[in-house]
Formats: structure tokens, sequence, C-alpha cells
């Protein structure tokens, strides 16, 4: 099962326009962040970014092959990327007919609120409404179940895909509530929010790393990547330092075009 890392800024890119922080100076490519996603076996991409289309070109991704779409919340950070995928080419017979839509799977609010912000039909996708915790099948011995976590006041989620070993992916969240804990269960990684490395810059809605060490030490992970990395953090390699320092060997960094083989 192979995880690869599409995007692993927060809200907004690194680097920042017109920043000359140590961050948005850095020469280190690792330091170069688009809007998060992931890519799980080439198929599964969880969250559309607005930079959706630059990454997939960059990472020179074989978009084709792209059979699910998740959503773990509707900001437009996560969503704007449909509005691109919803051309792929190479989906349509030779008549111009489409083979096969990609499915787009959410919670309903969800997919309600990005059909709103979107403004278009979401007719090029095969819209499949997930109830939270249930565990959804997707074919070839893959499943997905969508956790609730907190938000600010917003509908979100964190994804947990088995395809076939289980991971849990929430790139935003303030907490995630016991009831919810639970059901992340054993997983191979955890993906989760690191907009802010401690109180300082601190993003409504959001944890901070510090807390995500927390986090990570109390569930049953064995590897723990912060992803949505903020401008009120670091540069990637001291990051690094402080999650190894702080939590130990299974926390780490995520960066764009990170591959993770579980
Ligand atoms: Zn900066
Ligand atoms: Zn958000």
């Amino acid at each position: 099962m192979e995880i690869l890392f599409l995007g692993t800024s927060a809200g907004w890119p690194l680097p920042r326009l017109g920043c000359s922080c140590n961050i948005c100076v850095s020469s280190d490519p690792k330091d170069k962040r688009f809007r998060p996603s992931i890519l799980i076996n080439s198929s599964l991409l969880l969250d559309a970014p607005i930079d959706t289309y630059q990454e997939l070109k960059n990472l020179k991704v074989d978009c084709t092959k792209i059979t699910h779409i998740l959503l773990t919340h509707a900001h437009v950070d996560h969503i704007f990327g449909l509005y691109d995928l919803s051309h792929i080419y190479n989906r349509v017979t030779a008549d111009y007919r489409l083979k096969e839509k990609i499915n787009l799977i959410a919670p309903l609010g969800i997919i309600q609120a990005a059909r709103r912000l979107l403004g278009v039909s979401l007719q090029a996708f095969k819209i499949k409404e997930a109830k939270p915790f249930d565990k959804i099948e997707i074919g070839n011995d893959a499943s997905v179940s969508f956790i609730p976590v907190e938000h600010g006041s917003t509908e979100a989620y964190g994804i947990k895909v088995k395809a076939p070993k289980p991971i849990f992916y929430a790139p935003e969240f303030r907490r995630i509530l016991p009831s919810s804990k639970k059901q992340i269960g054993d997983v191979e990684i955890a993906v989760i929010d690191g907009s802010s490395k401690t109180g300082y810059g601190q993003a409504k809605g959001h944890e901070t790393i510090e807390e995500g060490i927390r986090l990570g030490k109390e569930i049953r992970a064995k590897k723990i990547f912060f992803t949505n990395i903020g401008h009120k953090t670091d540069k990637h390699e001291n990051l690094v330092n402080f999650v190894k320092s702080q939590g130990g060997e299974k926390f780490s960094i995520a960066f764009d075009g990170l591959e993770v083989k579980v």
C-alpha cells in the first residue's frame, strides 16, 4: 500500500506571497508546500485542494488512475481542485461518452457545501453519501469510513482508509472527541494537523503540533505524520527535530512528494 503526499501546506501555500521569513526564503525544497492532500495506491484521492492540478502535474501522477475522491470537509483549500478533476481526459470513449465517472464520497453536508461553494453541479462525479462512522466498501479489498472531528463550526472528518492496511487522515481539526478516537483503532499511520508548532500563532479550529504529539501518543498508530503545515511553524528540518525530540521516532513531518509504503 502506497501513500503519496501531494501537498502538505495549511490554507495558503509556502512560501507565502511577499514574505521573507526564514521558511519563505528557505532553499530546502521541503519548505515549498502546496495545499494538503494524499493519494493512496494511485487511485484514492483524499481531498481536492486548489493546487491539485499543479500537484498532479509536478509529481507526474497518472490522474487517469484516480477512481475515488474523498473529502474531509468543504473549506475551499480542500475542494476547489474538484473543478479541474471534473475534466480528466482518457476517461471518455471514442464517441466522447464518459467511460466511468470518478466516485466522490463524503457526508451529505460536505457534498452540499462543495456544490454551493464551487457553483457547479458536480455531475462529472458519481456521488456517494457517507454516513459518519459507517464503513463503505469501495472494491479491491478497500473500505473507508468518515470519523467526525471538531474543526471550529465546520462539519469535518478524519477519514480512515483500509486499502488493505488501515490508515487515518485528518488534516484539520481542533479536537477529536473520545467517541471518535475510539473508532480510529489500530492504524499503520495517522496523518494529523500541524498548522502551528505551539500556541504561538495557533489558528482557530486547529490543534498545534505540541498537542498533536500528545494525541499521537494516545492513539494506536505506528507512525504519525503532521501535514497542513502552517506559516507559524518552522523550517522542515527544525520541525522534524522538534517532533522527534518531543515525541520520539514514530513522529515525522510530511512534505510534498513524500511517498510512504506500509
Ligand atoms: Zn514567511
Ligand atoms: Zn478547514
